[in-house]
């Protein structure tokens, strides 16, 4: 089984659940006393969160791809990217490593093909509901997003930094996700990608009509693949 780096900590409550998603899903596989082996860099997410909200993506693509080279010279045999907003700066981070960067949106193409839904809704960060990283990768593979309404988005935002990473997890935000998912797919989305990692902390398959793709298991479930390929 091949080392899985993870670059962690944005925030460390999806962390946490990369981190048991990965071990459960080799005990599931090779059952035994298997678990699988990690090497977790876990970042101060104030300093992200600070320069997320300033702009400042080129000192955020230098300290990851920097992270993501000492995770590789310490033994990664591949390197995960715990975040869906950080992998604005994924090119940075892929350019410096030399073994296989397993990129979320990847995960999440494969799973929105397997359901069926050409069209899904996204549900993430600001960044990654208004800027094109995620959105475009996920046309470039043939699945349409549709994101949210200003004001929707504006709420689901404010719930994932003023509570998910907090590891605050309230029912008035969960209702408030719930009506934003019904729009979405009355505007036609067959899949609902639940496109930043805290999120299926808050919402699951309970809490809408169309299948839900969480990010933080598949990505961690296409790591284990990818760990045992
Ligand atoms: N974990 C979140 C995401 O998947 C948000 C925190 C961050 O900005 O990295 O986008």
């Amino acid at each position: 089984m091949r080392t899985i780096g993870l670059l962690g900590g944005m925030s460390w409550e999806s962390t946490a659940e990369y981190y048991r998603v990965v071990n459960e899903t080799v005990r599931q596989r090779l059952g035994g006393h298997h678990s699988a082996p990690v090497l977790i860099d876990s970042v101060d997410f104030a300093w992200v969160a600070q320069r997320q909200a300033s702009g400042a993506w080129d000192e955020l693509a230098e300290m990851l791809a920097g992270r993501a080279r000492r995770l590789q010279d310490a033994g990664a045999e591949l390197v995960l990217l715990g975040t869906n907003t950080m992998h604005l700066v994924a090119a940075a981070v892929q350019e410096a490593i030399d073994v296989p960067f397993l990129h979320i949106g990847d995960a999440t193409a494969a799973a929105a093909h397997a359901a069926g839904a050409g069209t899904v809704g996204l549900l993430g960060t600001r960044f990654t509901m208004e800027q094109p990283f995620l959105v475009d990768h996920l046309s470039e593979r043939g699945i349409d997003a549709l994101v949210p309404g200003a004001a929707d988005r504006e709420v689901v935002h404010a719930v994932i930094y003023d509570e998910l990473v907090r590891g605050l997890v309230r029912e008035e935000s969960r209702a408030a996700y719930r009506a934003v998912i019904g729009r979405l797919v009355e505007r036609g989305a067959e899949a609902v990608v639940l496109g930043c990692t805290e999120i299926e902390l808050l919402v699951g398959p309970d809490d809408s009509p169309v299948p839900v793709l969480p990010t933080t298991r598949l990505h961690a479930e296409a790591a284990v693949d990818a760990a045992l390929a």
